[in-house]
């Protein structure tokens, strides 16, 4: 009768729209369906330690020590990084660094600027 999603908590497909949200009628659960629409597009969104939204050309600072691979290097926590670049991966955002050169970072350790 309905192409609803069914729901992301408990998995019933009697779900119903309510408005813009939708609502399963088995676990009370409710959502957005905007929401659930941008989970299942696959656009992958890299967040920053305080869940910011990242984004190319963003610049961030390191929050904690990051030893450099292959080197004695350690970027330090307040090292600020410009003009980052977004990529898939573990380590999702390259970046070079003065001093330091082209490396990875990985989001969970920086926050943007
Ligand atoms: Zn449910």
């Amino acid at each position: 009768m309905s192409n609803l999603p069914p729901c992301p908590q408990c998995g019933s497909e009697y779900t119903y729209e309510d408005g813009t949200l939708l609502v399963c009628p088995e676990c009370a659960h409710e959502w957005s369906a905007n929401e659930s629409d941008a989970a299942e597009s696959g656009g992958k969104v890299v967040r920053d330690a305080n869940g910011n939204e990242l984004q190319d050309g963003d610049t961030v600072t390191v929050i904690k020590d990051l030893k450099v691979k292959g080197s004695s290097s350690v970027v330090k926590v307040g090292t600020k990084v410009k003009n980052i670049r977004l990529v898939d991966g573990d380590h999702d955002i390259d970046c070079k660094i003065d001093g330091i050169g082209a490396m990875k970072l990985k989001s969970e350790f920086v926050k943007k600027a």
